[in-house]
């Protein structure tokens, strides 16, 4: 049984409505044995720091006035959350704790932490309960009784056998965050935005599948989405740059959060308690995601020199001041930033070997992959002088270019800097292979095409590749002038060099369109896969591909959040496997498919009318370029074996060509042999369909050659391509000569199927056809 931890941030308490969302979240993603780890309602720690602050400057009206705000907030919470009998036990129990706060206060004997615990353990104690007003056995559990440190340490065997004893899989466990004991029972906390860390510590202890971080963001973003509507929700980040953007402060996720899960299987998530519908963010090992572009930004900080810092010294410093403190070292210095607020508490604990460089600093960091450091660095000066902002102080390492100004970065601000430092990396890298007959006309069209695509992401064609030559431009060819660039600057082609060069560019999104009719190409595809290549295929090789292969692809572009298009590969340009992909996500089922998937064999079997025979119009037919350079390939019928195999795929079916039976539309016998040899016997391939034509006209019947599929209730399936006798009304018999047509049957279009008729090959229309995969993948990039 899985067992995951769900984390709700104050964000998603901040009210009584909140309550009652997170409760529908608990109901419907929870089961007995789960924890729920909450925070503090909304700002109710920020308002319990300002308690603690008032109490040390002896305000006794401002003490006073916080506590009656604290009393409000919750009373409000419980009034609005519970009957009348429960209601009055939790507001007793409320007063009593405030009162014993009161009096801690005269008595001079408040402690900070004991007083910070009470958000938590408020939220712990109303969302059980009101999950157990719903009907849903749940439990508040103080986590203290769970979490002992020992010199700011945890107890990690110690934790973890509290929590086996304590957590069973009897409840759902309500969970404290944010608050720990030490060994003399004394309340510690794990720091500002420390529930997170409560979640992954707890998931570690009681060996959970997945943590899910619920907040008020649908994710993590390339910036904070509240201050940037352009902000980009990032589906997967890599724990490392995660790691680096919770050092620095950002507040989507506490600075330890992630090493809880070090080494370990358990999946960490970040998706919001507002939206529930919306994809979370995963935060990935290394490698399953490249990395991306952040900007965070600072506010209030001292830039704080310290002499010489000893390991964990950061640690215990931030543990003092409940807030991440982020350090470096530049020019052979140690520099700490701390929130000004808490400046003066830093440098009396390090007692003298500290001094301020530069106080009520602001400003921000860029977080990028570490080849773009440098420039990012330069183009955020630049921007920065553009806006009259001074810059302070500046640092860069290799992840990251810091910089602490004398002004605010307000939305306005931020917004620029993101849009060019950000939103520039919202590009997607197009490399063509395949220049041949369909692949020259989409690469014609491109010009247009890319145009158009470019008012809404930035779209550059970076590569062109021919089975000998390539022609490689990490900045964009040319589209206008590709011919001649093509002449100048293209060198020798080799796998190898392909795939190094993919893996060099510098773009947030990569797709490579194969409209080669290389197999051997297609076999690339996990190399392509792993350098982080959406994939959109004018070929069937790889999606006919031999079963364990392809569905080993599938869970590689899976794992990536990559996409696969190859609509052109059946019907061309005609949206067959757009329309299957709607019904199934629709909700609906496809039971049957029945059609002719090509036009060489849609041609010959509706023009056949017994005036000629059947070999001279297959002869007429190659003559116009309607069949590959040997008609008896149509004939094979392997080609529409490939296609409805793709579909039966395409409907969630898991069959090998092997699995389609074949039924070929000439005698076996004429297969094998030269072109010249079929030509002496081409009687025989006469004989053969007259004969079959017969048999049509005696039934009342047309001979066509189609591919059909019919799903079973069952989830079994039946498939054939071969000869079929249909009624002359029918849709297959009237089909326009060269045409293709799908027949869908579904649980929605049962009695009166679903048609879809046109052209089946060409080039411009297969050519269009790539360029509605690209432009679909673009719109899911954006
Ligand atoms: P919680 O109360 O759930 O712990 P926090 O307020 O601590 O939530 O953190 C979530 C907030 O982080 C968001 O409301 C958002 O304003 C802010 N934030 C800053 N940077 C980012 C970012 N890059 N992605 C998502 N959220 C961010
Ligand atoms: N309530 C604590 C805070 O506001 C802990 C948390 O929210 O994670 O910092
Ligand atoms: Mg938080």
């Amino acid at each position: 049984m899985t067992k995951v931890v769900h984390k709700f941030g104050g964000s998603s308490l901040s009210s009584a409505e909140r309550y009652q969302a997170v409760a529908q979240i608990v109901l419907s993603h929870c089961r007995a044995g789960d924890c729920v780890v909450v925070s503090a309602a909304g700002k109710t720690t920020n308002t319990l720091v300002k308690l603690w602050e008032s109490y040390q400057q002896d305000d006794s009206q401002g003490f006073s006035d916080i506590l009656l705000q604290v009393e409000n907030h919750q009373a409000e919470l419980i009034r609005a959350l519970f009957e009348s009998q429960q209601q009055h036990t939790l507001l007793e129990q409320l007063d009593l704790e405030l009162q014993r706060i009161t009096s801690h206060a005269k008595q001079d004997t408040l402690h900070e932490a004991t007083l910070l615990a009470h958000g938590e353990l408020w939220s712990a104690r109303l969302l059980a309960c009101y999950l157990s007003q719903l009907g849903f056995a749940a439990e508040h559990v103080d986590a203290r009784n769970l979490f002992t440190l020992h010199h700011g340490q945890l107890l990690h065997q110690q934790n973890k056998q509290a929590c086996m004893e304590r957590l069973k899989d009897t409840s759902l466990y309500v969970v404290t965050g944010f608050i720990a004991s030490d060994v003399e029972k004394n309340t510690v906390t794990l720091g500002r935005n420390g529930s997170d860390y409560s979640a992954t510590l707890l998931a570690s202890y009681i060996d959970a599948d997945a943590v899910s971080i619920w907040t008020d963001t649908q994710g993590v973003f390339s910036t904070d989405p509240r201050k940037v509507a352009n902000a980009i929700k990032y589906p997967k980040v890599c724990r490392a740059q995660a790691h680096l953007l919770a050092r620095l402060g950002n507040p989507v996720l506490h600075a330890k959060t992630l090493s809880p899960l070090k080494h370990s299987k358990i999946k960490l998530q970040v998706r919001s308690s507002f939206d529930v519908e919306s994809p979370p963010t995963e935060i990935v090992k290394e490698g399953y995601s490249k990395a991306k572009r952040f900007i965070t930004t600072f506010e209030d900080l001292d830039l704080v020199r310290v002499d010489a810092i000893a390991p964990g010294e950061v640690g215990q410093l931030s543990q003092i001041i409940q807030h991440s403190i982020h350090h470096f070292s530049a020019q052979g210095e140690t520099f700490i930033l701390v929130p000004a607020q808490s400046t003066h508490r830093v440098l009396k604990a390090l007692s003298g070997r500290a001094n301020i460089v530069e106080s009520a600093l602001q400003g921000f960091a860029v977080v990028a992959p570490s080849a773009n450091i440098a420039q990012l660095q330069a183009q955020a000066a630049q921007l920065l002088h553009e806006q009259n902002i001074v810059v302070r102080f500046n640092h860069k390492d290799n992840e990251y270019a810091l910089f602490l100004t004398d002004q605010a970065i307000d939305s306005d601000v931020l917004a620029i800097l993101h849009d060019k430092l950000v939103n520039k990396g919202r590009e997607l890298a197009v490399v063509i292979a395949g220049l041949g007959n369909v692949g020259e006309v989409f690469v014609n069209q491109c010009q247009r095409q890319v145009a158009h695509l470019q008012q809404q992401f930035d779209v550059k064609v970076v590569a062109l590749l021919r089975s000998k030559k390539m022609l490689f431009s990490a900045n964009g060819i040319s589209l206008s002038a590709w011919q001649q660039q093509w002449q100048n600057e293209s060198v020798d082609y080799n796998n190898e060099d392909l795939i190094e060069r993919i893996g060099e560019l510098d773009y947030e999104h990569k797709v490579v369109i194969d409209i080669t009719a290389s197999e051997e190409f297609s076999k690339l595809y996990p190399q392509l896969v792993k350098q982080d290549c959406h994939l959109i295929s004018a070929n069937k090789y790889a999606g006919t591909a031999e079963s364990t292969w392809y569905q080993q692809l599938r869970e590689q572009l899976n794992e990536r959040s990559l996409h696969w298009r190859y609509n052109t590969s059946v019907g061309a340009g005609l949206p067959i496997n757009f329309a299957l992909a709607d019904l199934q996500h629709s909700g609906d089922k496809v039971t049957q498919i029945e059609g002719v998937f090509s036009g060489t064999l849609s041609w010959l079997c509706s023009s056949f009318d017994g005036s000629k025979p059947f070999s001279s119009l297959v002869l007429e037919a190659k003559d116009m370029g309607y069949t590959e350079p040997d008609p008896r390939e149509d004939l094979s019928g392997r080609d529409m074996q490939r296609k409805l195999l793709i579909l039966a795929r395409d409907i969630g079916l898991t069959l090998d060509l092997a699995d389609i039976e074949l039924e070929p539309l000439m005698p076996d016998d004429l297969a094998q042999g030269s072109w010249d040899e079929f030509l002496a016997r081409k009687g025989e391939l006469d004989s053969f369909y007259e004969h079959l034509y017969q048999q049509g006209i005696t039934q009342d019947k047309v001979l066509r050659y189609t591919g059909s599929l019919q799903v079973f209730a069952s989830g079994k399936a039946k498939a054939k391509v071969g000869i079929a006798y249909v009624d002359k009304s029918s849709a297959i018999a009237n089909l326009t000569p060269g045409d293709n047509i799908f027949v869908i049957k579904s649980v929605w279009y049962e009695d009166n199927p679903l048609v879809l008729q046109g052209p089946g090959a060409g080039k411009e229309v297969t050519a269009a056809g790539v360029h509605s995969d690209l432009y679909w993948l673009v719109q899911r990039l954006k």
